[in-house]
């Protein structure tokens, strides 16, 4: 054993260092085998339980026998969420991609169904056990102890982002199930409690932050908030999103993801704040080109998940529509789970401008270098004469005086440096663009589709 990790498995001021030691500082070799003996039992019961998987693995002529390494899952169909969707609509009410009875289910959430209909995620008693002793874990592994007070502040309404407040309740934290209070009155328990924990959305909590300022109160110094866990956009993972957050709160931001079809996280930042400690136990994660094939680790590719223990519904090679990369390095806390090391964007967020592919995260990263501006941004889409037209309003900061030309165009070439795409850039006074309280909405594109 290295001396780092002899020194990481210690004990720290009388606490364990790990929620479960031997499990989360076990070698890959060992990780790899646990996965193995998992899916292989979790394709039976997908199997055996499940109408559909008999017959989409029927069909592409594999089954539960085929499986002698992990790799050998990408001889296994994928499913999408329109798939999920229209199985769920032709077999009411759980569709039958669910591989137990309906009495065995106990818990259900539902997606937001932005693009259509919202589809349920049903747990049973054991699978909803599993998550919330995993999320105990993730929050452990984020310097979350028995001793903190924990406001929860996400949609508590069918949100699979709910039922997370019940890590930190298991764990042993005072928890504070918030949901979605406003903000004023968020501010104020936050104060009254004396909260040192928060859990929100990361442009919910720069919003709030702000609006704590506006009341007179500076959350550095009149709130006791020092961790702030963040999930839900993919401004998350981005350093500058985090670091601004950071210095407006004196807090630390930790990164979740999870998504309402698997679990509430499936990954989470521990104290190094490196890269998301993947939930490998629960989850088996590929990272897949256009083609289907995987990428060279630390690339950037399309994330399909399978889980390994979930029995009401098992999700087999799950398309996410989330671009994302993975590292499998060690990492300096001595956890030697796979680490998400960011979600870069969305499938069908990915703008293409004039041929280029282009993240509203890309651009994110960009202003957030910039001190003149104060986090707020939308990309504006057109289409004039056949050729797309990209314009970036951004927000200064408040009291930004100064040449807003030399700032413009300053920006104009950062933006053209790191993402080889040309854009006006339009700067607004503070407070101009619309404030979201959930998920902040970046791109307008008001391009005509053809297939519209
Ligand atoms: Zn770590």
């Amino acid at each position: 054993m290295s001396a780092v990790l002899a020194e990481a498995r210690a004990s720290l001021n009388g606490e364990p260092r790990y929620w479960e030691p031997a499990l989360e500082t076990q070698s890959r070799a060992d990780w790899d085998a646990l996965k193995l003996v998992r899916l292989r039992r979790h394709l039976r019961h997908a199997v055996d339980g499940s109408p559909y998987y008999r017959a989409a693995f029927a069909a592409a002529g594999v089954g539960p026998d085929d499986l002698q390494s992990l790799a050998d899952l990408r001889r296994f169909p994928t499913l999408d969420k329109h798939t999920l969707r229209e199985r769920q609509l032709a077999v009411p009410p759980l569709g039958d991609i669910t591989a137990v009875p309906e009495r065995d289910v106990v818990y259900l959430c539902a997606s937001s169904g932005s693009t259509g209909v919202p589809t349920a995620s049903p747990f049973t008693a054991e699978d909803f056990e599993d998550w919330i002793n995993y999320e105990a874990r993730q929050f452990w592994s984020s310097g979350l102890r028995p001793s903190d007070r924990y406001g929860h502040a996400l949609n508590l309404s069918l949100f699979v982002g709910g039922p997370c407040v019940l890590g930190a309740q298991r764990l042993g934290a005072l928890s504070v199930h918030a949901g979605t209070l406003p903000s004023e009155r968020l501010l104020q328990i936050a104060q009254q409690f004396r909260l040192t924990a928060l859990w929100t959305t990361p442009s919910y909590a720069w919003y709030l932050g702000e609006t704590a300022l506006k009341q007179g109160l500076d959350p550095r110094r009149d709130l006791a908030v020092r961790r702030i866990f963040v999930a839900g956009e993919p401004g998350g993972s981005i350093p500058q999103t985090r670091e601004r957050i950071e210095s407006l709160w004196g807090a630390k931001v930790y990164d979740y993801y999870g998504l309402s079809d698997i679990f509430g996280s499936c990954a989470g930042m521990c104290e190094q704040q490196h890269g998301l400690h993947w939930a490998e136990d629960h989850i088996h994660w590929e990272v897949l080109d256009a083609a289907g094939e995987p990428v060279a680790e630390g690339e950037r590719g399309e994330l399909v998940l399978t889980t390994l223990t979930k029995r009401a519904r098992p999700m087999i090679r799950f398309r996410t529509g989330d671009i994302v990369s993975f590292t499998t390095e060690p990492c300096r806390c001595g956890r030697t789970s796979a680490r998400l090391l960011g979600v870069h964007g969305r499938l069908d967020d990915m703008l293409i401008i004039k041929g280029v592919n282009l993240f509203p995260s890309d651009v994110e990263a960009v202003v957030r270098r910039f001190g003149e501006f104060n986090g707020e941004y939308r990309l504006v889409v057109e289409r004039e004469h056949h050729l797309d037209r990209l314009t970036v309003e951004v927000e200064t900061a408040a009291g930004f005086i100064g040449d807003t030309l030399a700032l413009a165009d300053g920006f104009a070439r950062a933006l053209k440096g790191a993402s080889g795409v040309s854009a006006e850039v339009r700067l607004l006074a503070p407070e101009t663009l619309p404030r979201a309280t959930h998920k902040a909405r970046r791109v307008d594109d008001r391009r005509e589709h053809l297939w519209a």
